[in-house]
């Protein structure tokens, strides 16, 4: 019998629903072309969870995710809930998720395509051809060392967080951008700050070490500050690029921007077993629920889930091949248009894509 790849389905809140509605439009088409199989089971996480049942990561939630494959999300979170207290916001959904699969390793890849060069606030010549994979740990650093909080020292408040790696978390995390760049252009960029943070000169010596087994990829090493300003002057240079979860963060967001639109950049989170794919964008509660939403995020985050977790690297392509299409055929979402091209909503856009699936 065909094996059914098991999916777990959770939209969350705002666009999430709109743009995961498209996703899972372009997946049935891909099944009605190739035959393959998708069992599709949906689950509800952040204020959309919350609103149902008080909690923004119920416990069903979790063990639908652990219990499929991979796990396909839209967003969370919304003026709605921003008042509630930390332990129930719908984010926790998220960071929930990464913790319960393990998830360390979040990719990123970002791509200017042709047809969308002049929604690029860099000039032309500057972002052309660009093709970068961004692989930014994402269970360490500042974000979870301890001590960590705001406490009253004589008499006035101290902040504190703590940036902490163990050799094992790196050593995990630079195998997987090795592996990464080896299916690529092989030119591996570890960013830190080993100049002045101590965590990172460990970094930095334990990404070198797991080189070693990696010859035919070519390591450099630069500090973050630089690595941001080359981002912006000289993009086109960089192929794979691995970094910590803060400094991760930041470029990604800044590399983001480079292709003109957060409606266009797929993610994947990856463990020990199956990944979590996602749209790097939020819920967007200022267009959520008018059909304005950029839903081809979240195809490409399908074809990335594909690629990665399920072992279909041919299907993979037809998806990215359609959406190339798509661009080409002159279609555009609002916050990728121009004059001239076709304005079209959320479903049009993954009506036109899936089209282009079909025999
Ligand atoms: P956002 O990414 O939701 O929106 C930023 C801007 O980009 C908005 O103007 C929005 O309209 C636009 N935009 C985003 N996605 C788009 C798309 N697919 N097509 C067209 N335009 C798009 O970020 P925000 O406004 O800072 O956050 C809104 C909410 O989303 C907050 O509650 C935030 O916490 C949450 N958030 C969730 C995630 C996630 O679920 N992974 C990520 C970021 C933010």
């Amino acid at each position: 019998m065909e094996k059914k790849n098991k999916i777990a389905v959770f939209p969350g809140d705002g666009i999430g629903v709109e743009v995961v509605r498209e996703a899972v439009k372009v997946l049935d088409a891909l099944a009605e072309k190739t035959g393959a199989g998708f069992a599709l089971a949906y689950g509800l996480v952040g204020g959309a969870a919350y609103d149902a049942c008080g909690d923004p990561f119920p416990a069903e939630s979790l063990e639908l995710a652990l219990t499929s494959d991979v796990v396909l999300l839209g967003a969370v979170g919304g003026p709605k809930w921003e008042g509630l207290d930390y332990s129930v916001r719908p984010e926790r959904a998220l960071l929930g998720l990464r913790e319960k699969l393990n998830l360390f390793a979040n990719l990123r890849p970002v791509n200017v395509y042709d047809e969308l060069i002049e929604a690029s606030p860099l000039k032309a010549e500057i972002v052309r051809g660009i093709d970068i994979l961004i692989i930014r740990e994402l269970t360490g650093d500042l974000y979870f060392g301890q001590p960590r909080g705001v406490r009253v020292e004589n008499g006035r408040r101290v902040g504190i967080n703590t940036l902490v790696y163990t050799e094992e978390e790196i050593r995990r995390i630079a195998r997987v951008a090795f592996a990464a760049a080896q299916q690529r252009r092989k030119r591996l960029l570890s960013v830190d700050k080993a100049n002045v943070l101590e965590s990172t000169q460990l970094w930095r010596d334990v990404v070198t070490e797991e080189g070693r087994a990696y010859p035919d990829v070519e390591l450099r090493h630069m500090y973050v500050d630089n690595c941001a300003m080359q981002l912006v002057s000289h993009p086109a240079q960089f192929d794979v690029i691995v970094t910590t979860n803060m400094f991760g963060d930041i470029l990604s967001d800044e590399a983001a921007m480079i292709t003109g639109s957060i409606g266009m950049l797929p993610s994947a989170s990856l463990g020990e077993r199956g990944g979590m794919y996602e749209p790097i964008h939020g819920s967007a509660p200022d267009i959520a629920g008018r059909d304005l939403a950029n839903p081809l995020a979240t195809i490409l985050s399908v074809a990335m889930m594909l690629h990665h977790s399920l072992g279909m690297p041919g299907e993979a392509e037809m998806v990215e091949t359609a959406v190339r299409q798509v661009l080409r055929d002159g279609y555009r979402t609002k916050d990728i248009h121009h004059e001239g091209a076709i304005l079209v909503g959320t479903a049009a856009m993954g009506d036109a894509v899936a089209a282009r699936l079909l025999p």
